[in-house]
């Protein structure tokens, strides 16, 4: 994908009379991490960049501004965002679309054909106590790295983000413009849901009390999901009080219920909420048995259609129904 290209589309993004600015990445200040970039006039599309280390979603940020009160200043400008999206935030931008939550008149997407994001842990594990700000590249299956001036090449797999692995729409599924080359949608499978789907009960269960021993209740991987923008969230209700304050694994596994059931057949896959775990826990385990479900017992593939009826709304008559009492 050519930087070039979308330093260019941005700016002409910018040039419009209905857009008011652009959410893209810039370089960051600090080791591997990369910053978002809110731009507003056009020469400033030069701190634009695109690179594996673009690992997080910029979707949230939409909504976000969507969700706050419109000022008279605000008003009277451009309404539209232009956003740099990757194929798991077009999904993320399709789900919204589908669920009304923000307009398509709203956005102006810049598509990119996306090869695969870095995982922070990994490059940290593997290139630690750096402070000064990284660089990095992708060149023929590697990863070159520049460190303080010293340049490292380290193969792609190494390092690249196990969800990325997996990823199936490389390619945005929605956009006004698309950078880069389009790429294969890769095959639907969830070999490691169904390996984990064959052990014991007890085991499963024991697996997901020892993780739970494990979570904070900070609600960074509510936060960071740019599918739960509620402005009333049950987490937080006192009256009635759905989940107690206090830390316990009880209590914490009722909170993954919550949030995981929540996000049953809208969740598109592209794991902020595991990204931002301080506690690690393996999130997308969660999110992806559900997904797997939608697929499998609905044929239902969240974020692909921006016209498709959200799958809990959606009734046919052939659906499973052995569940209900
Ligand atoms: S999940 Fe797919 S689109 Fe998203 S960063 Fe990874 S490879 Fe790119
Ligand atoms: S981000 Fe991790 S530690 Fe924080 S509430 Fe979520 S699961 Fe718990
Ligand atoms: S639940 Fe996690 S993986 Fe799913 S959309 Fe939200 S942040 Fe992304």
């Amino acid at each position: 994908m050519s930087i070039q290209k979308l330093k260019d589309e941005a700016a002409r993004a910018l040039g419009r009379k209905d857009v008011k600015y652009l959410i893209g990445y810039k370089k960051g200040s600090y080791g591997f991490r990369v910053s978002p970039a809110f731009i507003e006039p056009k020469e400033d599309v030069d701190q634009l960049i695109m690179s594996p280390l673009c690992n997080m979603s910029l979707v949230k940020y939409v909504m976000m501004e969507e969700a706050l009160p419109s000022l008279t200043e605000q008003a009277k400008k451009p309404s539209k965002i232009a956003i740099v999206a990757r194929g798991c935030d077009s999904r993320a931008i399709n789900l919204l679309l589908e669920e009304k939550g923000v307009p398509r008149e709203k956005l102006y997407i810049i598509g990119v054909s996306c090869t695969g994001a870095i995982d922070q842990r990994k490059i940290e594990a593997r290139f630690p106590q750096v402070t000064e700000p990284a660089e990095v590249t992708e060149e023929n299956g590697n990863y070159i790295i520049n460190v303080n001036g010293q340049v490292h090449t380290v193969p792609k797999e190494e390092l690249l983000a196990d969800l990325c692995k997996l990823c199936r729409y490389p390619t945005p599924v929605i956009y006004d413009k698309l950078i880069g080359d389009k790429l294969p949608t890769k095959p639907f499978h969830y070999d490691e849901i169904k390996a984990f789907e064959a052990l014991p009960l007890e085991e499963r269960l024991a697996f997901w009390q020892q993780q739970f021993t494990k979570c904070v209740r900070c609600y960074a991987c509510r936060n960071v999901c740019p599918l739960c923008y509620s402005t009333i969230c049950s987490l937080d209700s006192l009256t009635p009080q759905w989940l107690r304050r206090s830390v316990d694994t009880s209590e914490n596994f009722m909170f993954q219920i919550i949030r995981t059931f929540h996000l049953a057949g809208r969740c598109i896959g592209c794991g902020e909420c595991e990204r931002v775990c301080p506690m690690n826990l393996p999130l997308m385990k969660l999110n992806r048995k559900l997904a797997q479900d939608a697929k499998l017992l609905f044929g239902y593939d969240s974020g692909t259609d921006p016209k498709a009826k959200p799958l809990l709304t959606t009734f046919h008559s052939e659906d499973p129904q052995d569940f209900i009492l």
